[in-house]
């Protein structure tokens, strides 16, 4: 679609940017934030969100791997360079199909080359990578892990199920938190220790992060 009607694309995209950049940070955000200020450089936090309220909330860029990209950056659709580009707040649109006026339009121009800008989010049909998308730090962690904590998701994409399998082949601990049954439930219960919570993720996750050390227990 974007290939056809890069314009039409964008309108769309626009009006989600101004959905996300006007939603707040939950309870369940703010709990897993606060988890990486206990466990320090032992967390790190794999997320398939979009919307930056993970950042917003307070992890930190370094240690939360955005593996389908973030909405509110785009790149050149010709990759002419690798950069990413932080997109102007003047172009979130509050409405739906809201047309864009010929300076909008040229604000969503690659600065190099004069193409088309593209949303830097991961396209079904496209590649996970490292440059942009952490394939291999992901995976490198998975295969670490001690404790893998999955929270709402389908497993409907590949790179959950392969973090999910490698954590589970170093006999990592594994709980999953979504209302409900989902394809990574079985493994969890099947994990050494591992479980499943069936309540709503900003509960469970308060809970668990109360039960983080506090950040001023150093690691051993
Ligand atoms: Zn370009």
């Amino acid at each position: 679609m974007f290939q056809l009607d890069p314009l039409l694309v964008w309108e769309w995209y626009l009006y989600r940017l101004g959905v996300c950049f006007r939603a707040k940070a939950n309870a369940g955000h703010l709990a897993i934030a606060s988890m990486e200020k206990s466990l320090s450089n032992r967390f790190t936090l794999i997320t398939q969100n979009i919307d930056n309220l993970h950042i917003r909330a307070g992890n930190s860029p370094q240690r939360t791997f955005q593996i389908h990209g973030n909405i509110g950056l785009s790149r050149c659709s010709q990759s002419c360079v690798p950069e990413l580009f932080k997109l102007p707040a003047s172009l979130f649109s509050a409405c739906k199909n809201q047309s864009l006026s010929e300076t909008e339009q040229k604000m969503l121009r690659c600065h190099y080359c004069k193409s088309w800008l593209r949303p830097h989010v991961l396209w079904f049909d496209e590649c996970y990578d490292e440059e942009y998308f952490r394939f291999d730090s992901s995976m490198n962690i998975a295969a670490k892990t001690d404790l893998l904590i999955i929270v709402g998701t389908s497993g409907s994409t590949t790179l959950p199920n392969h973090v999910t399998n490698l954590a589970l082949r170093n006999n990592a601990c594994i709980v999953d938190i979504n209302p409900e049954d989902n394809p990574f439930s079985e493994i969890a219960v099947n994990s050494p220790g591992g479980m499943v919570f069936r309540r709503p993720a900003s509960e469970v996750l308060r809970q668990l992060a109360d039960c983080c050390p506090t950040p001023a227990v150093k690691d051993a």
